[in-house]
C-alpha cells in the first residue's frame, strides 16, 4: 500500500488523516514537520516508539533532497538544486540581504512561457509543483538556516515556472505558510512574480491576500514585447497594465514592474521614454535588471552607461525606478541555469 504523505497538509487535513488519534497529535506532528525540522517519525521524540512505528507504516514525510548547492564568492547567495520524490529537480535560492534572509522558490518543473532571454523555459514544462513540494523548498531552506540560528524573512516567487499557471496549489501553499503552525509568514513579506497572466491577476485580487505583485514587463511596446515574450500575444500590454493598475488600486499595494535591460534591444532613451509614458499615473515601481546572459541565448548586457541613462530618465520623468542589486552572478544565477546544466 502506498503511504500517505503528511508533508504539505493543512492542520484540518492532518486531523482528518490522524482521526483515530487524539486531536492534539495532529498539532504536535505539524509542529515537528513545519517548525522543528523533522523529516521522519523517528525524530519525533515526544511520541512513543510504538506510535512512531505505527505512523511510519501508514504515512510518510516527503521533503525534497539536496542534489547540489552553489555558494557565491561573497557568500551571500546559496543556490540549491533540490530533488522531488519522482526525481524532478528544481532550483531554490537563498539570498542574504541587508534586510534579512530572502528565499526564491520555483513553482513548476520547467516552464512553457517561452521568454526568449530565460534559461528556465529552454526544455519546456514538465509539470506543476504540488503544495507539498513548494512548501518543501521553503522548509528545506528554513531547516538549513535553523542550523545557523537564522530564519527566512521574505519569500519571492520568482524561480523557475509561471506561478499563476499553478494558481490553486500556490494559493493553498501560501495560506498554509501563513498559518501559525508553520512559519506564520506575513503576506506582506511575499512577492509573486508573473509574466502577466491577466485573468489570474484578477483571481489573485479576489483572494484578498496582500502579497506584492511583480509583473515582468521587459518592453514598452507590444511589438517588442511579443518578440521576446510570447505570452504578450495572448495578453497584450494594455491588458497587463490595466490588471497591474487594478491590482494596485484594489489592494493598495504598489506593483513592481520588472524590466530586464537587454543590450541594444530595449535599453535606449526612446524605450525609457515609452516606458515612462505607459506607466504614468500608476502606483508602481520599476525594477531594472541587467540581463544575466544565458549561453543558449544571444542577449548581451547593457553598457553601464545605457543602464544609468535609462534609470535616470525614468526617475526624472515621474517613474520610481531602482536597479536590482545583482546577486549570485558566477553561480548560474539566471533562472533555470543550474537545473539546465544538471539535465545535460
Ligand atoms: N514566470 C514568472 C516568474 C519566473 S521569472 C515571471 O515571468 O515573472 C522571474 C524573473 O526573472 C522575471 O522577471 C524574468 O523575466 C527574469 N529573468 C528570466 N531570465 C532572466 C535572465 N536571463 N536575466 C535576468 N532576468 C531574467
Amino acid at each position: 500500500m502506498e503511504k500517505i504523505n503528511l508533508f504539505g497538509l493543512t492542520l484540518p487535513e492532518l486531523e482528518a488523516e490522524l482521526s483515530n488519534l487524539p486531536k492534539f497529535r495532529a498539532k504536535q506532528i505539524a509542529a515537528w514537520i513545519y517548525q522543528r525540522g523533522a523529516n521522519s517519525f523517528d525524530a519525533m521524540t515526544d511520541l512513543s516508539k510504538d506510535l512512531r512505528a505505527e505512523l511510519a507504516e501508514k504515512f510518510s514525510i516527503e521533503l525534497p533532497h539536496l542534489v547540489t548547492q552553489q555558494i557565491s564568492d561573497d557568500k551571500l547567495t546559496t543556490k540549491f538544486l533540490l530533488k522531488m520524490s519522482d526525481g524532478a529537480a528544481v532550483e531554490t535560492v537563498l539570498m542574504r540581504q541587508d534586510y534579512g534572509n530572502s528565499i526564491c522558490i520555483s513553482t513548476q518543473v520547467g516552464c512553457n512561457m517561452g521568454c526568449k532571454f530565460c534559461a528556465s523555459t529552454l526544455k519546456g514544462l514538465e509539470r506543476n509543483l504540488s503544495v507539498s513540494e513548494m512548501l518543501g523548498e521553503i522548509i528545506f531552506v528554513q531547516n538549513f538556516l535553523a542550523a545557523e540560528n537564522q530564519k527566512i524573512d521574505t519569500l519571492v516567487i520568482m524561480g523557475t515556472g509561471e506561478p499563476l499557471i499553478n494558481f490553486d496549489n500556490l494559493i493553498k501553499m501560501l495560506r498554509l505558510l501563513h498559518g501559525s503552525y508553520t512559519l506564520g509568514l506575513s503576506y506582506r513579506k511575499i512577492t509573486i512574480s508573473t509574466c502577466g497572466i491577466v485573468p489570474e491577476i484578477y483571481r489573485l485580487i479576489e483572494e484578498d491576500m496582500p502579497v506584492t505583485l511583480s509583473i515582468s514587463l521587459h518592453a514598452p511596446t507590444d511589438n517588442l514585447r511579443s518578440a521576446i515574450m510570447p505570452i504578450n500575444s495572448a495578453f497584450g500590454l494594455s491588458k497587463v497594465l490595466k490588471a497591474g493598475d487594478d491590482y494596485g488600486k484594489k489592494t493598495g499595494r504598489r506593483v513592481t514592474y520588472e524590466y530586464i535591460l537587454l543590450g541594444g534591444v530595449n535599453d535606449t532613451e526612446e524605450h525609457a521614454r515609452q516606458l515612462s509614458k505607459i506607466l504614468a499615473g500608476q502606483l508602481a515601481n520599476v525594477n531594472l535588471i541587467p540581463v544575466n546572459p544565458v549561453s543558449e541565448r544571444d542577449f548581451i548586457r547593457p553598457t553601464n552607461k545605457a543602464m544609468k541613462k535609462f534609470f535616470h530618465f525614468l526617475n526624472t520623468h515621474g517613474i520610481n525606478a531602482t536597479i536590482r542589486r545583482e546577486m549570485g552572478a558566477g553561480i548560474d544565477a539566471a533562472c533555470g541555469q543550474l537545473r539546465a546544466k544538471n539535465l545535460d
